[in-house]
Order: C-alpha cells, then structure tokens, then sequence
C-alpha cells in the first residue's frame, strides 16, 4: 500500500501542439446547447484538419458533459471531451468537469502511457483546475493488483497547470486511491494483524503521524467489549489502531474520525443469507475512508490535529463467536444485549466513539460506517445518510457535499424510537438491534450514547460505501463496480473549510 498509484502528474509548459506526447486531451464547452469552439478548441480544431467541426456538424459531437470524440493527426490522437454547459453554477461545473476528465482518462489508460490533458487557463479558476486533475486520477483507477494481466498502461500525465494546484489535486486523489485500494482489498490480505502492518508501513513516512496499536490482549485488558466480542470468534483476532496527526502548532484538542473497518462480515451465529457474503469484504469501507482522509489530510499539511481511530475486527461464527443474547459490558461500562450477531459494526464502533469522547476528549466526532442495510434501501448506491444534532455541522457537511459530488441526505434523530432499546433488552441497558423499520435511525441512536454528548456526525455509508450496484448509475470518475472510496474528498473539503473558517 499503497497497492496502486495514480499516474504521476507533471506540470506542462509550452505549444501543447509540440509536444512529442501521443494522447492529447481538449475540453470543450458549450455554450447555449452547442460546442464552444474558440481560443484552444479553435486551434485544435485546426489541428485537426476541422474534424471537430465537421462532427458537430454530423451532429456526432454535441460538447455534452463527459461525452468523447477521438480524432487523430500527425501520427497523434486527440481527444475531445465535452464539459456541460459553460454558464452552470461553480458547484455543477466541478462535477461536471471531474466526469469528463475522468471519462477521458478511461477512454485513454489501456492503450496510452503517456497523456496530456489540457485545460482553457481563461474559463478555469483554480478550484475548477484541481477538479479536472482529481477526475482525471480518479478516473485513471484500476484495481489489477491481484491481475496478472494489468491492461492500465497509464503512467505519467501532463497537465498545462501551476504545480501548487498539482500538489493539492495528487495530494486528495491519493487519499482516494487508498481507501478503494483497502475498501476493495480482500480479506486474506488485510485480516487485522496484517492490516496493522500495512497501516504502519504505509504511515511511516508520513510527517507528524504517530500510530499506536492496541492488539487483542490490551483490547480484552482495557475492557473494549465491544470490539473483543465482535472479533473473537475469528483466529485473526481484532485490533484498535489509532492514528494520531499532529498539524496544529497549538495544542488544541483532536477531530476524531472513527471508521468501520469490519474486514469481513459473514453475519456471525446470525450468518447472512449465502448470495450476501460474497461483498462483505467492502464492510471496512468506513476504516478505508477515514485511513485515505488522513493521508490526505498529512500530505496537504492541514493545520489541524486529528485522531483517526480503526477498530478493526472479522466477524465469522466459531466454537468461540459471541452468541445472540451475551450481555457484552462495553468500554465506557454500557451493557449492551446481543440480539444479532450480524449488528457488529455499532458495537465495534461504539467503543472507538466513547474512546474518542473519553480518552481523547475530542472536540467533535465523525464516523463512517457501512451500517444499515436500511440506509442502503431508503437512498440507494450513490446517496450516504447522514446523522447529527448539530445545525453548524449539518450546513458544513451539506457544503462540502456539494463541493465534491458525494450525495448526502439528513435522516432525523426520532427520540420516540429510544424506547425500543430497552423494551428489546430485558438484561443490559440496551440492545445492539432492535427492529428493521427505521433500522438506519436506531443504529444512530444506539451510537449516540457513545458519543458521550460530543458534536457528532454519523454517516452510514452502506450503499455508496460498498458501490457495487452503482454500475451505470455511478460518475465517471468512481471505479466499476467496486467500493469508489465515499468520502475522502468530502471529509477533506469539510476539514479544509473548518480551516480557513478558524484562520
Ligand atoms: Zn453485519
């Protein structure tokens, strides 16, 4: 890990019309419903010995976002990507342009290992430039490590933009790469002692991040039930690693990020049905995006101090699972009745979040988990629901959410449905599942008690976390199929505002 790397981005500077690269990328706007040919598109086009135009003419090029024309001269392709309508509002208009750039990148990986992507300096500020770059990486994604045969070629990009913004757009996309890299990794590959390692090789370099590990005998020592429970019945016990970031010169304290990081979940004594197994390697998607958050976070150096928290844990029946009906004592002394086994997540998560709010005194506290089926049901692959209290932290996530893309909808916090807790749970003080109508809102409300009253925001990942069905439905810039790594850029966005709001 990372197992995959985005092609390396290279500032470019001259006559993009000299260049010796073979693929070359033009953007092409359009304004009142037709292509906009003027200023770079113009001399393209004359490049082109006015292919372009006679495609518009064809009607076969319409400048639609994401839409693809390959023409060729001079031993050379171009390729022309239309990018939406030039007059959108600045937040469609990044949205739009990481599609196109990204459908560019994958009309291009498989065949080149070289590119050049350029961009209209006069109708991009620099926001819109990085936007372009992240979608071409984004884009540029293949998971083929376990491929014998990679069909990525691509390599090295070139985009005629300032290396700052390059930094910046390498520095998320990365963030973004590893948590598909870990969210898609299979089991065998990332149980949780190895996960450790790779978590500390991965870290290493990295400045002002410091990882501390709590293995399975300091888990069942410290009293972290939850997790201990959830995980014993696996021979790969569970583990908590916390990672701490250090970019605030003041000692103020941390932001807490807790991820869900089930590296397989078959259920448990409450084994899932056989044709829902075979995904349930993407239940660590949650870990796998708040692990890619700070990386990105490390490498834009933001002044901020962060703890990342990964409890991670596999979750299979054995002789020595936990079992429906344990009363499991949880860290913070919460007795919690097991009345599913397969309702892991929230017991795994729930110690991170009362560690956070306890032992770190977190200031605020997010967590991202693939939690309910129910939130998967009620908003289907591409929408996140999410969870607080706090109207500051709603207009703040809701802000950054349509900065970068990643849908997100409010579900309420119903009060009334607390009493199903205890009406569920004649032992303990609560159960870890109660019932399957309004399941996403219970789950939030059981983890609210772990929070110990801090400013909280639960983002229940389960269908654009796992991504599988979004297939056709998905961007251009998420991966087929697969877990597209939801959130990294949305938690950053969200990290980079609190900055620039507290300067
Ligand atoms: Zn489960």
């Amino acid at each position: 890990m990372l197992y995959t790397k985005p092609p390396k981005v290279n500032s470019f500077k001259g006559d993009v019309f000299k260049s010796d690269l073979k693929a070359l990328v033009i953007p092409v706007f359009q304004k009142e419903g037709k292509p906009l040919v003027d200023g770079i598109v113009e001399e393209a086009n004359t490049f082109v010995n006015n292919a372009l135009k006679n495609a518009i003419d064809l009607g076969q090029f319409k400048g639609e976002v994401s839409e693809v024309l390959k023409t060729f001269a001079e031993n050379r392709l171009i390729v022309f990507i239309g990018l939406g309508d030039l007059s959108a509002n600045k937040e469609n208009k990044m949205e739009n342009i990481r599609r196109s750039y990204a459908a560019a990148a994958r009309a291009l990986k498989d065949s080149f290992d070289r590119a050049l992507f350029t961009v209209d300096d006069e109708k991009l500020d620099n926001d819109l430039k990085r936007e372009a770059i992240i979608g071409a990486l984004l884009g540029s994604y293949s998971l083929e490590v376990f491929k014998n045969e990679k069909k990525n070629k691509l390599k090295e990009v070139y985009f005629n933009v300032e290396e700052y913004i390059i930094n910046e757009a390498v520095a998320i996309a990365e963030g973004v790469y590893l948590a598909r890299d870990l969210a898609n990794a299979p089991p065998n590959e990332v149980a949780p002692p190895k996960l450790v390692e790779k978590v500390k090789e991965l870290f290493k370099g990295l400045k002002n991040v410091e990882i501390k590990v709590f293995d399975y005998d300091d888990l069942v020592k410290k009293g972290f039930g939850g997790i201990v429970s959830v995980g014993k019945g696996s021979d790969e016990k569970p583990r908590l690693i916390i990672l701490k970031y250090k970019g605030s010169q003041k000692d103020e304290k941390p932001l807490a990020i807790v991820g869900k990081t089930i590296v397989f979940d078959s259920g448990g004594i409450n084994l899932k049905p056989s044709q829902s197994l075979f995904e349930m390697r993407a239940d660590k998607a949650g870990g796998a995006t708040a692990l890619g958050v700070l990386w990105s976070v490390a490498k834009l150096s933001l002044p901020i101090n962060l703890v990342v928290l990964i409890p991670a844990a596999i979750n299979v029946p054995s002789g020595s699972s936990y079992l429906p009906s344990d009363v499991i004592k949880m860290w913070d002394g919460t007795y919690v009745e097991v009345t599913n086994t397969d309702a892991e997540g929230r017991l795994t998560i729930a110690d991170a979040l009362a560690y956070a709010a306890k032992e770190f005194d977190a200031k605020e506290i997010i967590d991202l988990a693939t939690l309910t089926g129910a939130a998967w049901i009620a908003l289907g692959p591409l929408i996140a629901a999410y969870f607080t209290r706090d109207e500051d932290l709603s207009k703040l996530i809701e802000k950054a959410s349509r900065i970068t893309g990643e849908k997100l909808w409010r579900l309420p916090m119903e009060d009334s449905y607390k009493k199903l807790f205890s009406r569920k749970a004649p032992l303990g003080d609560v159960a870890n599942a109660v019932a399957r109508a309004g399941g996403a809102i219970t789950a939030a409300l059981f983890l609210e008690r772990f929070v110990h009253g801090k400013p909280w925001i639960h983002l229940d990942i389960a269908g654009p976390g796992i991504g599988s069905d979004a297939q056709g439905l998905a961007p251009e810039y998420w991966p087929q199929g697969i877990a597209p790594g939801f959130g990294v850029r949305l938690l950053v966005e969200y990290l980079k505002n609190k900055v620039s709001k507290k300067n």
